[in-house]
C-alpha cells in the first residue's frame, strides 16, 4: 500500500514530515511518496521555483527509509491536479495496488472544488489527517461520512474508494508562517528539517514578498 502525498512545499516542514511517517506507521504503507506541484490549480503562485522547492522535499526525505520523492507533477504542463497524477500512478501500478492520498483536514474540506474529485476516490483512498485549526470530520458532508472506514483490514483490502481520517501529533505549524517569519529576520528553526533551513539561508529564499524566487519556474 503506498501514500501519496501532494504539496507545493513551500517550504516543506515538519508539519508535512511528521504526519507522513506517522500515517506511514500507522497503515503500514511500503512507501509515501512526496509530489511537488509544479502550478497549484487552487491558490496563488508558489514563492520559491519549482526546482528550489524539489530541491529542499529531496534534502527533507533523505535518510528516511520509506519517504520517496516523485516529481512526475514538475514534469507536466498545466495545473497539477491530483486526478492525472493518481491515473498516472495507476497506469504504473496498475488497478490493485491499494492508494491512499494522504492530506490535511483543510485540504480535504476543499476536496469537493477539486478538479474531477469524485474520480479521486475511484483511484485511491483519502487519508486525512487532522491539523490545528481545521474543520471536524462531521462537518465535511454525507458522502465523506459514508465513505470513511475505520477498518485497517478493508483499507488495505480494496485499491480505492475508503475515506480515512488519522490523528496525528498536531503541529501547528504552516508554510505561510515559516516564510512570514523569514522575511521578518526571524529564526524558523525546529519547525523545519535543519538541512532545509540551510538550503533556505544558502540560496537567499523568502527573504522578500516578490513571486517565484529562483530562476529555474519552469
Ligand atoms: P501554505 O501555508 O503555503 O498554505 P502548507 O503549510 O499548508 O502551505 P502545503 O504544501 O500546502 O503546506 O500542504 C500540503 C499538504 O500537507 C496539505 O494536504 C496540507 O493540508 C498538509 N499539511 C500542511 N501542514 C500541515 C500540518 N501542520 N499538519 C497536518 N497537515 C498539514
Amino acid at each position: 500500500m503506498l501514500g501519496i502525498l501532494g504539496g507545493t512545499f513551500d517550504p516543506i516542514h515538519f508539519g508535512h514530515l511528521r504526519p507522513a511517517l506517522e500515517v506511514m506507521e500507522h497503515l503500514r504503507l511500503d512507501e509515501v511518496r512526496f509530489v511537488p506541484c509544479r502550478i497549484p490549480p487552487h491558490r496563488r503562485t508558489p514563492v520559491a521555483s519549482v526546482e528550489h522547492r524539489l530541491a529542499m522535499v529531496e534534502r527533507a526525505v533523505h535518510g528516511q527509509p520509506g519517504f520517496v520523492v516523485d516529481r512526475r507533477e514538475l514534469d507536466r504542463d498545466g495545473p497539477s491536479y491530483s486526478v492525472d497524477t493518481l491515473e498516472s500512478l495507476r497506469a504504473e501500478l496498475g488497478n490493485d495496488t491499494p492508494l491512499c492520498l494522504m492530506m490535511g483536514m483543510d485540504a480535504f474540506a476543499g476536496l469537493p472544488s477539486w478538479h474531477r474529485w469524485e474520480e479521486i476516490l475511484k483511484l485511491a483512498h483519502i487519508v486525512v489527517a487532522h491539523r490545528p485549526g481545521s474543520p471536524a470530520s462531521h462537518d465535511l458532508g454525507d458522502w465523506a461520512t459514508e465513505a470513511a472506514t475505520r477498518d485497517l483490514n478493508e483499507l488495505r483490502a480494496r485499491p480505492a474508494g475508503a475515506v480515512w481520517f488519522q490523528p496525528v501529533t498536531q503541529l501547528d505549524i504552516s508554510a505561510t508562517a515559516i516564510r512570514a517569519m523569514l522575511r521578518r529576520g526571524e529564526s524558523p528553526r525546529y519547525l523545519m528539517p535543519s538541512s532545509v533551513l540551510d538550503y533556505i539561508r544558502a540560496q537567499g529564499l523568502y527573504l522578500d514578498a516578490s513571486p517565484t524566487q529562483g530562476a529555474a519556474t519552469r
